[in-house]
């Protein structure tokens, strides 16, 4: 174990005193309540990129949020960081997005700041921390699930200002105040936040191929692609079609997952923190390489130009956000009807008639609960 990485015996503990658990350290059980949450089962029915009913090899949010941690844990293990942290704050970084994913994000967060723009619209870093501490209704004892400081820290992975000064003045030891003075996270947090960004890569390159929206031959354009698609046709001339995007794409996760460990394990030593709060003092240390870090942006680049913009994609944002927007709208002139596609999803006991309680409500829902509520509520079906 490294010495700066994040121990359970010297959490922060938890909002709410629990006893300690017999069997599991504090971030086991911080990663068992989060597999047990609503939340957390709604994920396999919400949209990554392609819409869930698209087809059914596609990315949903759970596989990715899988996907992610599979990543963090195998850097962890490399590193001598704690696997335990790193596979749950990996599980939990999503539970906060809406459905129909960042199309249905900038439209709450659109609709929020026209009903009030004071109250600081809608971000899905929060809302994935506000599921965790205040939606999940579990425990007869408090709201939410009552995580570890540390994963809590993890989930809060970017934040404004204006949001931080918020949560800061509630809670003044919680996790929003390092976006106010500076400080970095956990190492186990910025390893999630760069598994996230090589987990999406692949799997948008997978999907976006198997959409039929992107090609290998475009694909080959991109230096990053280009590098490990060559090396696989090398080594297998034979090598075409899917096995041979595979073969590529399994080529550039490995790669990816060595450099990060190298470069992070260089940096390591080169800063040699003692403590987690010497991480959080020191400048990011979780990195890729010089060189896999310029490989990088041309990648995104690519994908937000071919495959997150291109036209069908397009048409079924548009389509999406008009949903969540006139979802919105009809609770908010008619609270009574939250709920009203089935009791069981509304949490018991909360009055529904604020922009930001019926948001909360919105962005819990699966892509095919919003639509069949918006078909309910206005009598159109916007998707087929
Ligand atoms: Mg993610």
């Amino acid at each position: 174990m490294h010495a700066a990485a994040s121990r359970p015996e010297l959490t922060r503990g938890r909002r709410h005193a629990q006893a300690a658990d017999p069997a599991r350290n504090e971030f086991q059980r911080d990663r068992d309540r989060i597999v047990h949450s609503t939340a957390f089962r709604r994920l396999v029915y919400k949209t990554q990129v392609f819409l869930n009913h698209e087809g059914d090899l596609f990315r949903t949010r759970l596989t990715h949020s899988l996907e992610v941690a599979q990543i963090a844990r195998s850097i962890a293990r490399s590193l001598g960081l704690n696997e335990d942290l790193v596979e749950t704050i990996s599980l939990a970084h999503d539970l906060g997005h809406t459905p129909f994913g960042h199309a249905g994000q900038d439209a709450l967060n659109e609709v929020l700041l026209q009903w009030d723009p004071a109250c600081g619209g809608f971000e899905h870093n929060l809302q994935s921390l506000r599921v965790v501490d205040e939606l999940e209704e579990r425990y007869a004892d408090f709201d939410g699930l009552n995580l570890t400081w540390e994963t809590r820290e993890g989930i809060l992975k970017h934040c404004s200002r204006a949001t931080a000064r918020r949560l800061q003045a509630a809670e003044p030891d919680g996790p929003a105040g390092r976006f106010l003075d500076g400080r970095q996270p956990s190492l186990e947090a910025q390893l999630c936040n760069l598994a996230d960004e090589i987990a999406y890569n692949a799997h948008d390159i997978d999907d976006g191929v198997r959409s039929g929206l992107l090609t290998m031959e475009q694909l080959c354009a991109v230096p990053m692609f280009e590098r490990f698609h060559a090396a696989a046709r090398a080594q297998h001339p034979q090598l075409a079609g899917r096995r041979l995007l595979y073969e590529t794409i399994r080529r550039m996760l490995s790669a990816q997952i060595y450099d990060v460990s190298d470069a992070t394990a260089a940096a390591l030593r080169e800063l040699a923190p003692a403590s987690p709060d010497d991480v959080r003092a020191s400048r990011p240390i979780v990195r890729f390489g010089d060189d896999m870090a310029r490989q990088g942006p041309p990648l995104k680049k690519f994908l937000r130009d071919q495959l997150y913009r291109h036209p069908q994609v397009d048409e079924m944002t548009t389509r999406a956000r008009q949903v969540v927007r006139e979802l919105f709208g009809a609770y908010l002139d008619d609270p009574s009807q939250l709920g009203g596609g089935g009791a069981a999803d509304v949490p018991s006991g909360r009055a529904r008639s604020t922009g930001r309680e019926v948001a909360d409500y919105i962005a819990g829902m699966t892509d095919r609960f919003a639509i069949r509520e918006h078909e309910r509520l206005t009598g159109r079906r916007l998707f087929a």
